[in-house]
């Protein structure tokens, strides 16, 4: 089968891998806009049922990344002025560039071709720029240029976020994942920062319209406005410089963009990732679901007589399995829209809200928090989520890391 890919995103070069793993007579082709080692953003979440879906998968590939990713455990939430709170997990970080560096190469060793500083123009699945594919799979990022030449051909709606944002990294090595609210004379500040690779970790950066106009961050000059944010996080950042630069381009402040479509195919074209959906990124699911649709549609196409009959089947089984993300996704979002309704309460109260803002828990959740607010009762709690996490690598087959991530 003649199979054309859209973006060198994680959805598409995933479901690369796995669609040549199926059948080595594929004949797949990635068309990558940006050139080599170009990309955005820095780390990206994932967790154990990702790393045992990936070693499953793919073996080559899942020991890549997660040689690559660096483990974080624990979070803590910032408040100023106050001691922080805390709350249970853990979960490893891999940089995007990293991500996408292991999944090229091993679509390489598959026999993929990969093409990239190859943009493919908008109107593409609107002439004869696929003729010959049997297979176009649209997987260009929650802007896709593709699919909003026609929204109507997939019935997309976008709708964009109230909060803007920035991608950033650091020097800052966080150990575990940082919640921090800083409050300023336009109102408040918030950021996300977790371990990224040696000496770097991410650092994202969140508020309302409101406080983003207030400080001038709307018209600031890039550096100008990249210290201003320095300023204002020096406490947590502990003097380290931000990074605004991923790979020669600098980050700029974005909105979330909810992507919902109808369906996610049309004749023998399909969205994958996020393209077909997104979910808003403090659930830090966004790539673990691309990759998930790319094994999906893989195994769809494996297993069906027709590839009419194997997109249906991804179309109708993949919407149904992220309605619920997605609707946990957006009370998430809309949490941190309104988050300076809670910020009135002491860290220990605020972290629970934060940690249980997608819906309602029982009491005793609550004791539990506060109990372990205190490091005796922290630490058997943390022996117990190390065991666990032992045994499920040992369980996945996960050989150890060349370079032991921090523990
Ligand atoms: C601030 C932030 C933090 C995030 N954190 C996490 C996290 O912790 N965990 C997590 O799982 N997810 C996270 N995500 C979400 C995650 O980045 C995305 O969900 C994931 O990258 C989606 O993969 P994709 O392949 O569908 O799209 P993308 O990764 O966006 O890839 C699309 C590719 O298509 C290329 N492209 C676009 N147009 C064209 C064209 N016309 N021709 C050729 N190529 C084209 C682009 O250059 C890009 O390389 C985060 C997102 C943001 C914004």
């Amino acid at each position: 089968m003649r199979i054309v890919c859209v973006g060198g995103g994680p959805a598409a070069l995933y479901f690369a891998i796995c669609a040549k793993r199926d059948d080595a007579g594929h004949d797949i082709t990635v068309r990558e806009q940006d050139p080599p080692g170009a990309t955005y953003g820095w780390g990206v979440v994932c967790h154990d049922r990702l790393l045992d879906m990936l070693y499953y998968t793919d073996r080559e590939s899942a020991q890549e990344i997660r040689q690559r990713s660096t483990l974080w455990q624990e979070q803590e939430v910032h408040l100023p002025g106050s001691r922080p709170g805390y709350l249970p997990g853990y979960g490893f970080s891999v940089p995007r560039t990293g991500l996408l560096d292991a999944l090229r190469t091993r679509a390489d060793a598959l026999g993929v071709r990969v093409t990239q500083d190859d943009p493919v123009p908008a109107g593409a699945l609107h002439d004869n720029t696929f003729a010959g594919a049997d297979l176009v799979v649209v997987a260009d990022g929650a802007r896709s240029r593709l699919r909003d030449h026609d929204p109507s051909r997939y019935g997309t709606t976008v709708t964009t976020g109230r909060n803007p944002y920035i991608w950033l990294g650091t020097r800052k090595q966080f150990a575990a994942f940082t919640f921090a609210f800083e409050h300023t004379t336009a109102g408040w500040i918030w950021c996300y920062g977790y371990p990224t690779s040696d000496g770097v970790s991410t650092f994202i950066v969140e508020c309302t319209p409101e406080t983003f106009t207030g400080l001038g961050l709307d018209v600031l000059p890039h550096a100008d406005g990249i210290a201003v944010l320095q300023r204002i996080f020096a406490d947590v950042l502990g003097g380290a410089p931000l990074l605004s630069n991923s790979r020669g381009r600098a980050a700029r402040w974005q909105r979330f963009l909810e992507v919902r479509n109808t369906t996610w195919v049309a004749d023998n074209t399909v969205l994958l990732g996020d393209a077909a959906h997104t979910t808003h990124f403090t659930m830090g699911q966004g790539t673990s679901l691309a990759m998930t649709d790319a094994l999906m549609l893989a195994s769809a196409i494996a297993e069906h007589p027709t590839i009419g009959s194997a997109l249906g089947w991804f179309d109708d089984r993949g919407r149904e399995a992220l309605a619920n993300t997605q609707a946990g996704a957006r009370t998430g979002a809309a949490w941190f829209e309104r988050v300076d309704h809670y910020l009135d309460r002491d860290p220990m109260e605020f972290a629970y809200a934060l940690a249980h803002r997608h819906g309602d828990q029982p009491p005793w959740r609550f004791q539990l928090h506060r109990a372990t607010q205190l490091a005796a009762f922290r630490r058997p709690r943390r022996a117990l989520h190390t065991g666990r996490r032992q045994w499920r690598a040992l369980r996945r087959g996960e050989a150890v890391p060349a370079r032991r991530p921090r523990v």
